[in-house]
């Protein structure tokens, strides 16, 4: 993974030169005065951990596994986002833990919280390091250092119960190790977020996410039926049988938090056949209300298909483009749906009985040319941002849901914002994830950079926060809250549930030294 930018170097990708100057002419895109910094320019603090806290934390998993040289440091700096990425470019490093620590068992996790709340060390549970919502940066204040705790070690599929249909998996398994592992059975998790490549399994089920073809296979969320946290105050066993009456659920309070309650050491997570059969294809609709129509009434009364998206126009006109083609862009091009459908035998059926619901929504069929466009560049959009950002434009995207009522609503009121904060912005939008009640709203804003272009964004994205919330919306579908959506989540939970919340992390954190200051404030 590139230290300050996304994915493998080698798949980086050019800015087409027909790309740049549309930048150039619609946005007055330039190209930013200052270089980005090397790795080398990078400042980092002095490692602030004593030379005995780091030989006790050795001594709990091995001398080779904790690493407080400056390549480790780096690579364990902050996440993904658009800001994190600007801050790496900028040589700031002040983020950066004191070191890394890589356990190999549940029983070295649950020792290593030992240790660190004994010394006072805050932790950070490190995945994949994709989140986007600042959730790898905890507040140093009151701390004697800070460690990353990666995952990586936790890399097995511990067993699966062909009968029951689940896996018992550890945290983290990048995704596409997890599939391999379930492929030579013959089965599949279904989870393919645009992170797909670095993102862990237990970076999903702490963050929530959700994947593109989530209206199949569900949301990471839906697949967890059990699992494992290694918390301060001793282990959580979770979850017994699919479905309990047995009180509150407590694996709805491990899922979505983010690190600040426990470390999950195992997931017990639902599975499915390996499909043998994928059709994805396009569909058009005269307008983003057309569209959105359809995908609710697929969603209410079914069939619904695998992946179900739909683009907005000014979405569908940039991605329809074609790089040499960018000059002559159809303003009507109307909005592109891409429905898939993955399983076996019943996937002509289901295709069928879709497509019926989508042509009498008024939809017009464009075969499976899109579609396959679709899912060949499903995972390369982050690979362009790095270029765009060099380039001088900044490229960032946020999410929210709402119930179909509200969703047009909600729609505008982001939108009214990004142009408001960023004068004429380029702002894309589609619905990424379908429900009977509702749906998401996924933007993709690319903006030229002002000469603090960090400041620029956030200023942008506090007030779109604060008008999805106003807007009746939640701050995110599938991100998390991280840092960055702290006050938004506190406007929509309320300060009594914020209050919960704290209960419940100074049961499980009496030292509050797991990931302080992410999904509430630290202290009290
Ligand atoms: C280019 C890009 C595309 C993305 N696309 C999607 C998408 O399509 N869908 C989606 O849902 N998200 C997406 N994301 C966001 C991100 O990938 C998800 O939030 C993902 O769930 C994070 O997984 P991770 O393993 O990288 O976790 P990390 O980023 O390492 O951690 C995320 C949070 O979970 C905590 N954590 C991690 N592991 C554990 C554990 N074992 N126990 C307790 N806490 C833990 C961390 O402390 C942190 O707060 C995208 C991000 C990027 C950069």
């Amino acid at each position: 993974m590139l230290w300050s930018g996304w994915g493998d170097p080698a798949k980086a990708a050019a800015l087409p030169e027909p790309l740049r100057e549309l930048l150039r002419d619609m946005l007055g895109v330039r190209a930013p005065q200052t270089p980005a910094a090397s790795f080398g320019e990078v400042r980092l603090a002095p490692v602030a951990l004593s030379p005995l806290v780091l030989a006790e934390l050795r001594a709990v998993v091995g001398d080779g596994h904790v690493r407080s040289d400056d390549d480790a440091r780096i690579r364990h700096t902050r996440g993904k986002s658009t800001p994190d990425l600007m801050r790496m470019r900028a040589g700031d490093g002040s983020d950066a833990p004191d070191a890394v620590v890589l356990p190999g068992s549940h029983a070295e996790v649950t020792e290593l919280l030992r240790l660190c709340a004994a010394h006072r060390v805050a932790v950070v549970p490190f995945g994949g390091g994709t989140s986007v919502v600042g959730g790898l940066v905890a507040t140093r204040r009151g701390f004697a250092g800070v460690v990353a705790l990666d995952l990586a070690r936790l890399n097995r599929l511990i067993s699966v119960d062909a009968e029951s249909m689940t896996a018992e998996m550890e945290p983290g398994l990048r995704t596409p190790q997890a599939e391999q592992l379930l492929a030579t059975r013959g089965l599949t998790l279904g989870h393919f977020p645009q992170s797909y490549e670095y993102a862990t399994l237990g970076g999903f089920a702490a963050a929530r996410s959700s994947g593109q073809a989530s209206a199949g296979y569900g949301r990471f969320d839906d697949m967890v039926v059990g699992m494992t946290v290694a918390t301060s105050r001793g282990t959580l066993d979770l979850g017994r049988a699919p479905k309990s009456a047995a009180g509150p659920d407590l694996r709805q309070v491990i899922l979505g938090s983010e690190g600040a309650f426990g470390v999950i050491t195992s997931l017990r997570l639902r599975i499915r056949r390996a499909p043998t059969r994928r059709i994805y294809e396009g569909w058009r609709f005269a307008s983003f209300a057309a569209g959105s129509a359809a995908l609710r009434r697929l969603a209410q009364e079914g069939p619904v298909p695998t992946v179900l998206r739909l683009s907005d126009e000014t979405e569908t006109m940039i991605g329809l483009a074609r790089p040499g083609e960018l000059g002559g862009l159809a303003a009507d091009a109307g909005c592109l749906a891409i429905a898939g459908y993955e399983g076996s035998e019943e996937v002509t059926a289901l295709r069928e009985r879709a497509a019926a619901v989508l042509s009498e929504s008024g939809g017009v069929h464009l075969g499976t040319g899109p579609g396959e466009s679709w899912a060949h560049g499903r995972y390369s959009a982050p690979y362009l941002r790095d270029s765009l950002l060099a380039a001088g434009a900044t490229v960032e995207t946020l999410e929210t849901a709402g119930f179909w009522s509200n969703l047009p609503r909600l729609y505008d009121a982001v939108r009214l914002s990004l142009r408001a904060s960023l004068g004429s912005p380029l702002v894309m939008c589609h619905i990424s994830h379908v429900y009977g009640t509702g749906a998401s709203l996924y933007f993709t804003v690319v903006t030229a950079q002002s000469g603090d272009p960090l400041t620029q964004w956030e200023a942008a994205k506090r007030s779109a926060g604060e008008a999805i919330v106003r807007a009746g919306g939640t701050i995110s579908h599938h991100h998390g809250v991280g840092r960055d959506h702290r006050e938004a989540y506190t406007a929509e939970i309320g300060e009594l549930g914020v209050e919960i919340l704290r209960g419940i992390k100074d049961r499980l954190d009496p030292r509050g030294i797991l990931n302080p200051g992410v999904l509430i404030a630290e202290g009290r």
